[in-house]
């Protein structure tokens, strides 16, 4: 079953900047068992005040951090501000209060039809596996999460979760998230799939993970024989940063599409690490470079312990609206809030596009900021059928 470099349509050899790299660097249990979870370890490194220290090791009480090894390396030490680190290190501010924020506005445990359940849309369910993650985001959604320990699904509770998606056949797409499902060994994966596959009316399967990005030694040669096998798979990943494609995660995501399972990408927008046209717009040509399709810009959800990461939702707009019609189409993700109280994502775009719509005309502004009027054929068919009616 394992793929061979041919069928894989890889090549065998190191990809540039992993030359020499140890082969314990290149195995991810070692880049999990030696990830960074002690302050002091940052400390070596960043030389906190003691006071800044002090506020971390409070921080972390409540928001726990770890950063694999190879994460860490992408950090630009000297630059207070690097994309990578305002992802991954704790920070004080993550303690601030803003008026907004709670630990689950999106009401995923009202939406919860079991534990580990949620089925709030009418054809998919998301299926969250574990708590864990190889690097715990500062801004992530289900940060609330963290505070109940390392878990991981019973096979009592996933007995439970098959029985539900087999009892209703309107959901054909299910989303194995988490956490990240891909921190699982290979054969607790092989076994979730499997038992949704044998499921009629899944269609499609669908895998959210940070691994290719965070973790990219993850996607080896056995995890990518297991998934081939139960495609239709579609594999969703959380690039932030251009920084963040290396050739590493380059050969992770390359695997993945060569092995017939396509890759988009769900970026989180980020106060200080992503919120600029040009980053913006460097980021997803790059993903597309590497294989892989921009789906969703998100706006960060008011979740505790992330407002200082959160943008206006004009920025997201304008970000849009620079990317629109500047570069391929295929690299513009959709600009999506996600409701709160399980309202459901809700898409956004600019406003100016339709100027107005008139009799039999629409008045649009294009891309290049001009204003033109554009027959509306529909109006036209409607006033000849009046034409023939009356006739
Ligand atoms: C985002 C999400 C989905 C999937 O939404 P798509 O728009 O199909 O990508 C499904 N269920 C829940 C609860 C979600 O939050
Ligand atoms: S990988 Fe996803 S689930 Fe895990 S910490 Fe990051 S945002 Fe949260």
């Amino acid at each position: 079953m394992k793929l061979d470099s041919e069928e894989s349509c890889l090549e065998t050899d190191e990809p540039p900047g992993c030359e020499g790299k140890s082969e314990k660097w290149n195995d991810w249990r070692w880049q999990l068992r030696n990830s960074i979870t002690d302050p002091k370890k940052l400390n070596e490194v960043f030389k906190f005040s003691p006071s800044e220290l002090e506020k971390l090791e409070k921080v972390i009480l409540k928001y726990p951090f770890g950063i694999t090894p190879y994460y860490f390396s992408l950090i630009d030490i000297s630059n207070p501000q690097d994309p990578i680190k305002l992802q991954c290190l704790p920070n004080p501010e993550e303690d601030n209060l803003y008026f907004d924020v709670q630990e689950d506005p999106l009401d995923e445990e009202r939406d919860s039809v079991l534990p580990g359940l949620v089925h709030r849309y009418p054809d998919r369910a998301l299926l969250t596996l574990t708590d864990m993650c190889p690097v715990y985001c500062r801004h992530c959604t289900r940060k609330r999460e963290w505070q109940k320990g390392k878990w991981t699904r019973s096979e009592a509770e996933l007995k439970e979760v098959y029985n539900y998606i087999s009892l209703h056949d309107k959901v054909r797409d299910v989303i194995i998230s988490g956490g990240d499902p891909l921190i699982l060994s290979t054969n607790k994966i092989e076994s979730v799939l499997s038992n949704l596959r044998s499921i009629p009316h899944v269609e499609i399967i669908r895998i959210g993970t940070r691994c290719p990005v965070v973790l990219p030694q993850r996607i080896d040669d056995e995890l990518v024989s297991v998934l081939k096998e139960y495609r239709p798979i579609w594999l969703n990943t959380h690039f932030n940063h251009p920084n963040e494609i290396t050739p590493e995660s380059s050969k992770a995501c390359d695997r993945l599409v060569c092995a017939g399972i396509p890759v988009n990408n769900q970026s989180v927008l980020l106060r200080g690490i992503n919120d600029d046209i040009t980053v913006m717009t460097k980021l997803c040509q790059g993903l597309l470079k590497i294989g892989v399709r921009p789906y969703y810009l998100f706006q960060c959800d008011p979740i505790s312990g992330t407002g200082h990461l959160r943008t206006s939702i004009e920025k997201g707009l304008e970000i849009i609206k620079g990317m629109r019609g500047f570069t391929s189409g295929l690299c513009v993700p959709t600009f999506v809030v996600d409701g709160l109280k399980g309202q459901g994502k809700v898409p956004l775009q600019p406003l100016d596009y339709v100027v107005a719509l008139e009799k039999d005309y629409a008045v649009l502004k294009g891309y290049k900021g001009e204003v033109f009027r554009y027959y509306n054929p529909e109006s036209i068919n409607e006033n000849r059928h009046n034409v023939q009616f009356k006739g």
